[in-house]
Order: C-alpha cells, then sequence, then structure tokens
C-alpha cells in the first residue's frame, strides 16, 4: 500500500525468554483509525509502544511516516502524539497549566482555548486535573496528544472504565480528529467500539496477527463462512435503555 503512514514488518519483541510479540506485519494508511483488537497480554501495548519509541524492539521493520526507527526515531518522535494514562498528570495543576507544561517540553506555542474547545472542557479550564470526571480526563488526555500537532496519535485503550455516554462523546471525539486529516492507531476491547469507530481492524492473539481487514469485511467473510447469530428476540438491549433514560450527552456538561 503507498499511502501507508506506518508499516510494520515481522516485528518480534522477546522478555527474556517469552515472545511476546511473534513476528507481525502491517500497514496503518494516512487518515484511517486502525484498531488492534485481543485479549490481555495478546501483546497490543508492546506493539504500540514500540512504534512510538518507548520501548526497543528484539527484531523486524518498523517505518513510520518515512522515517525507519532503527536510524530515526528523533523524527518519528516529531511526528506523533501519545496519549499518557492518566496517572501521568499532575493532580493538582489546573488543564491550562498542563497545556503550557507540555506545549513547553515541546517547544510548541498552542492556544490552549482553542484545544480545551475541540475536547469540550473550555470551560474547565482553571479546574484542577483532580476535579475532573474519568471521561473529562480522558477526552483532556487525548486533547494532550495533540499540542505538538502529530500526523498520528496512538490511543491505547482510550475508552476503558468509562460510562457508556462518555464512551460515544469519546468516539465523537475521536472520529472528529480523524476527519481533521490525523491518522489514529487505538487498542480497544470493545468490539461495538471497535465496529463503530474503526476503519480497519488487526486482531492479535499471543502476539501474531491473525485477521485483519475492515469490520465490515470481516463480519461478512464470517457470514460466507456459513456462521448465523441465533435470532435476537428483542430489538433494543439494555445499553439503549440506558441511553434513551439518561440522555446521550455527558451528563456534567449539561
Ligand atoms: P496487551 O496490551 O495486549 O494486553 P501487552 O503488550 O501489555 O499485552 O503484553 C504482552 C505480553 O507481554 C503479556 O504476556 C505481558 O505479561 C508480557 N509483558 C509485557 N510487558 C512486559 C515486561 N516489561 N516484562 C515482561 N513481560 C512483559
Ligand atoms: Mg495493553
Amino acid at each position: 500500500m503507498s499511502n501507508a503512514i506506518i508499516s510494520v514488518k515481522d516485528l518480534k519483541k522477546q522478555y527474556g525468554t517469552f515472545e511476546a510479540v511473534k513476528g507481525i506485519s502491517f500497514e496503518v494508511i494516512q487518515g484511517e483509525i486502525f484498531g488492534l483488537l485481543g485479549p490481555n497480554g495478546a501483546g497490543k501495548s508492546t506493539t504500540l509502544e514500540i512504534i512510538e519509541t518507548l520501548r526497543t524492539k528484539t527484531s523486524g521493520e518498523v517505518i513510520v511516516d518515512g522515517f525507519n526507527l532503527d536510524t530515526n526515531p528523533n523524527n518519528i518522535k516529531k511526528v506523533i502524539g501519545v496519549q499518557l494514562q492518566t496517572s501521568g498528570f499532575y493532580p493538582g495543576l489546573t488543564l491550562i497549566e498542563l497545556i503550557n507544561l507540555f506545549a513547553g517540553l515541546y517547544n510548541q506555542s498552542v492556544n490552549a482555548a482553542e484545544l480545551l474547545d475541540k475536547v469540550n472542557l473550555r470551560d474547565k479550564a482553571k479546574a484542577k486535573f483532580k476535579e475532573l470526571s474519568g471521561g473529562q480526563k480522558q477526552r483532556f488526555s487525548i486533547a494532550t496528544t495533540l499540542i505538538n500537532k502529530p500526523k498520528i496519535i496512538f490511543l491505547d485503550e482510550p475508552t476503558t472504565g468509562l460510562d457508556p455516554q462518555a464512551r460515544r462523546n469519546l468516539w465523537e471525539l475521536i472520529k472528529d480528529i480523524r476527519n481533521e486529516g490525523t491518522t489514529v492507531i487505538l487498542t480497544t476491547h470493545y468490539m461495538d467500539e471497535a465496529e463503530v469507530l474503526c476503519d480497519r481492524v488487526a486482531i492479535i492473539d499471543s502476539g501474531k496477527i491473525i485477521a485483519i481487514a475492515s469490520p465490515d469485511k470481516l463480519i461478512d467473510d464470517l457470514v460466507a463462512s456459513g456462521f448465523e447469530r441465533p435470532k435476537e428476540v428483542k430489538k433494543a438491549n439494555l445499553e439503549d435503555v440506558f441511553i434513551q433514560l439518561t440522555g446521550k450527552s455527558i451528563r456534567e456538561e449539561i
């Protein structure tokens, strides 16, 4: 694929004698939302962190935006944005202070109010990080990935632990970021989320990629193989009830 912005070839990672990533190859196309799916321990975070230059690989080739990880890791760092765990933020600083801190680290000038606007947190500009709800913390941490105006952002389980409304709200934010031209690579345990959000997914199990395609294609292939889901009796589920009763938007923003 000529428009690949990330190209990974035969990537392997060993922790001691344990092989966590067993020779995986995949490409991420510029402008897409690419999902890495798989059970706990499959090797998703290891793979992301190697591409992010935060972890060493054992072997294989990684090219990001034309830069080879072996020879040009610093150039890779300049074109990517990485979401920190929410525990990585100084809890006592305000959102504006945190943004200015990161901007200083990246040597970037940034319009903090505009950035907070993008993630629907402008009215929280002077709130301390520790005062935010779980969903707000996640949105803020995604905002910080955008400070260095990256071409690609990496989100490792961005919606884990969020309530249904906050998850949906985050899906919209991630789509907005993609629609503005940023490539997104994320991991998730939620298949409904991957189906709504991802242009393509790779399913990884025990360090190997066992399928890679659009969600639509994977579903069609399964159906073509003769699979039939047991008929659903009801046309809605409990999550639909929850969303219907409580409203779609995040409560604290109403
Ligand atoms: P995932 O993100 O898919 O849950 P990880 O990439 O975190 O998986 O981990 C893949 C495997 O590598 C797991 O078996 C995990 O226990 C192991 N692992 C991860 N980090 C280390 C490490 N620093 N040292 C040893 N083993 C590790
Ligand atoms: Mg992980």
